[in-house]
């Protein structure tokens, strides 16, 4: 086996951190080593132009953790509807150790993700719609506005807001959601807001493709055309005629051939893959940002590993989407061998909240803990 060397610099602020041109880094000096029960002895090494030092270990996605799982059984048992403690007892490990494993499953998903829409060439109407689910109880719903291609069910883009519970309740319910709503009120803007993030995407799929228009569909929910108006970026091409914004009811018969067909789909997937949306569920979701990251994991499998159709070859949905096959394949090899770095890697908005867990879950105080080697 080849000895390691560093791929660059660990370091963000060195300019040895980034990529020189395809030139390999040379600037480090061996700095000793350590052993390990987990990862043998591992070496350690100095940067010669910034001084900070490194090992083998920080450019592994198992970064500080004492215990090697396979990242792959842990995915995808995950999307076969298996809970977090199924998975954990199956491997002997810990509920939390799983958990840990999600979120940096989740970073490696969401780097992968970016680095393969840079060569993406997506020819595809667009539909999007908002997902509905729970998160710590169910006087807090959610939406999760999905936004998929048309031809490929390749999800581009999702987003998460918080909602007021609505609907028919007993009277004690609703002097529950009374008290509830003076702690916690959700942002009575959130399904807007979360919608103008995610069509915002339908902006990249426009410039990446060829076509000169795209069509963007969704139900009839008022908060879509608010949203479209209230953002300027899409206001502007729906004016120049790029993109249309064209509405079809909720109602009508969930056919393949309904223009939501995209979006119905993906809807029946997370509810028989992500044991956390299962109707009914007592396995549901107790942390916004923990759920938004098995969400970033699910999306991943869904677009890069499952098949688009299970009887018409073995295509995934990303390769249907336009993306470049080979450099797929050349991404999954790696996928578990290298950590990804936020510094290194372009997110967009929403993907930088999951990253950085920046959602706000009802009830919680303060922030989410995240190592700050996520950060790098
Ligand atoms: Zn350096």
């Amino acid at each position: 086996m080849k000895p390691f060397t560093p791929p660059f610099c660990a370091s963000p602020t060195c300019s040895h951190h980034f990529p020189d041109g395809g030139a390999p880094y040379s600037r480090f000096i061996a700095w000793g080593s350590y052993l390990t029960q987990a990862f043998g002895r591992v070496p350690r090494f100095r940067c010669a132009a910034c001084g900070a030092t490194f090992s083998r270990q920080t450019f592994s996605p198992d970064y500080y953790s004492k215990r090697v799982l396979d990242y792959e059984e842990i995915v995808g048992r995950l999307c076969s509807c298996e809970s977090l403690s199924a998975i954990a007892r199956a491997l002997g490990a810990s509920t939390d150790t799983i958990s840990n494993r999600v979120s940096r499953a989740s970073r490696q998903a969401l780097a992968f993700d970016s680095g393969q829409a840079s060569t993406r060439h997506p020819e595809e109407d667009l539909a999007a719609d908002g997902f509905e689910s729970f998160c710590v109880s169910q006087y807090f719903p959610n939406n999760i506005t999905v936004l998929v291609g048309a031809r490929s069910q390749f999800v581009y883009a999702c987003d998460h807001a918080t909602l007021r519970r609505k609907g028919r309740m007993t009277q004690a319910q609703r002097a529950r959601r009374e008290v509830l709503d003076s702690v916690a009120r959700p942002d009575p803007r959130g399904i807007e807001k979360s919608f103008a993030r995610t069509a915002g995407e339908s902006l990249r799929v426009l410039s990446d493709g060829a076509r000169p228009r795209l069509r963007l569909w969704t139900d009839e929910n008022q908060a879509y055309p608010r949203a479209i108006r209230a953002s300027p970026c899409l206001a502007a091409q729906i004016g120049l005629g790029r993109l249309r914004h064209l509405t079809i009811s909720s109602r009508a018969a969930r056919t393949r051939c309904n223009p939501l067909f995209p979006v119905n789909y993906l809807d029946r997937e997370l509810r028989k893959d992500l044991r956390e949306h299962v109707r009914e569920t007592v396995c549901f979701g107790r942390n916004v940002n923990r759920q938004m990251e098995r969400l970033s994991v699910y999306l991943w499998w869904h677009n890069f590993r499952k098949v688009h159709r299970a009887r018409e070859g073995s295509r995934s949905h990303a390769e249907v989407a336009g993306y470049d096959q080979g450099r797929i394949e050349k991404g999954l090899r790696s996928m578990w061998q290298r950590r990804a770095w936020l510094s290194l890697t372009e997110l967009t908005e929403s993907m930088l909240d999951s990253w950085l867990r920046g959602r706000w879950t009802p009830l919680r105080c303060g922030e989410d803990y995240l190592p700050r080697f996520a950060r790098a």
